[in-house]
């Protein structure tokens, strides 16, 4: 099939579940009321993609709290009930991190309720996402390991673990989230590959690494007004990661500041390009969607082409990211019957 069409991971948990709009939501619910809220908006998150014509579908991420966070609260060696400010993403945000103080485990598994239960529910294509561990090794406070890189491997095998697991429940896509990619770009060549490398070991499933520029919050919106007119952060790292066994890269398109040759750079990937953008929350239409896969096709062979969001959708309003979803659907018909 030419241009299928997917998600970057996220989309907006129902008020029911978590309290709504919010990055760092708490739950309305606990025990095993929770736990099956969980499923039922999984469930629902799988139904809206579905019915918008989107062929690889996720599980919206509803079952974790934080897409970072949601991964470690099943990691041992972490403290968490003495949390430490630190500046994350190169001092773009400060947050309250947890602390590692202990060799890193996993207590089981991760993902696998969510994961059999849209297994269970889609003949689609099922993508499930995990914090990369790059990313990870900057949202924790290290009091262990004494080297970043280091602690950052221990995290790859922990998520290839579960990344295993994952593909014997029936997934047929694995996606790492690095926005910190971007941020510590000279390090992608040197460690921060290996570490994908890592997590995806073993893997005979799709792999996909994310590298974005942020959720649609405020202290993003001001980086990026920040980064200049032409936003050239890929071109540093891209070079690594086609040389990498990765298979697909998911980046930015719509509305960003990245020069689109750039992608010519990620030779003989799928690029999963940003055609939504997730920081606005004015509704393409399937013309601008079409548009955006048309520019990209300049560059990038169509057989390597999926039409993504540019990011996450957890904090934006439900009925907006259920509209967006639906132009994404309809955006990729109209492409397909142009340049199919
Ligand atoms: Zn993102």
């Amino acid at each position: 099939m030419i241009f299928p069409s997917t998600v970057a991971g996220s989309l907006p948990k129902p008020a029911w579940l978590a309290e709504p709009n919010k990055l760092w939501p708490k739950w309305q619910l606990s025990g095993a009321e929770l736990a099956q809220a969980k499923l039922d908006a999984t469930l629902l998150a799988v139904k809206e993609q579905e019915d918008a014509g989107i062929d690889i579908v996720c599980d919206g991420e509803m079952s974790r709290q934080h897409f970072v966070h949601g991964f470690l609260e099943y990691v041992d060696g972490i403290d968490f009930s003495n949390k430490v400010e630190m500046g994350i993403r190169a001092d773009r945000y400060k947050a309250m991190v947890p602390v590692v103080r202990g060799a890193l485990s996993l207590k089981g598994r991760v993902h696998q309720a969510e994961a059999r239960h849209a297994r269970e529910h889609t003949k689609k294509q099922l993508k499930i996402t995990l914090p990369g561990a790059m990313t990870i090794a900057d949202t924790v406070a290290d009091a262990h390991y004494g080297n970043r890189a280091k602690m950052a491997l221990a995290f790859a095998d922990l998520l290839n673990k579960e990344a295993r697991a994952l593909e014997a429940d029936g997934v047929d896509v694995i996606q790492f989230d690095e926005p910190a990619f971007n941020v510590f770009m000279d390090e992608v060549p040197t460690w921060g590959v290996e570490a994908l490398h890592r997590a995806i070991d073993g893997l005979t499933c799709k792999t996909a690494v994310h590298i974005c520029y942020g959720y649609g919050i405020k202290a993003n919106i001001d980086w990026k007004n920040a980064l200049g007119d032409e936003w050239r952060q890929y071109e540093i790292f891209f070079p690594a990661l086609a040389k990498s066994r990765i298979k697909q890269v998911s980046i930015e398109v719509i509305h960003s500041h990245v020069p689109m040759k750039l992608l010519a750079l990620l030779e003989g990937k799928d690029v999963l390009a940003g055609v939504i953008d997730v920081a606005n929350d004015k509704v393409e239409t399937p013309e601008e969607v079409a548009a955006v896969i048309k520019d990209v096709m300049q560059v990038v062979p169509k057989e390597h082409i999926v039409a993504c969001t540019n990011c996450g959708m957890a904090p934006m309003r439900r009925d907006i990211a259920e509209a967006k979803l639906r132009a994404l659907g309809a955006g990729v018909k109209l492409a397909r019957e142009k340049w199919g």
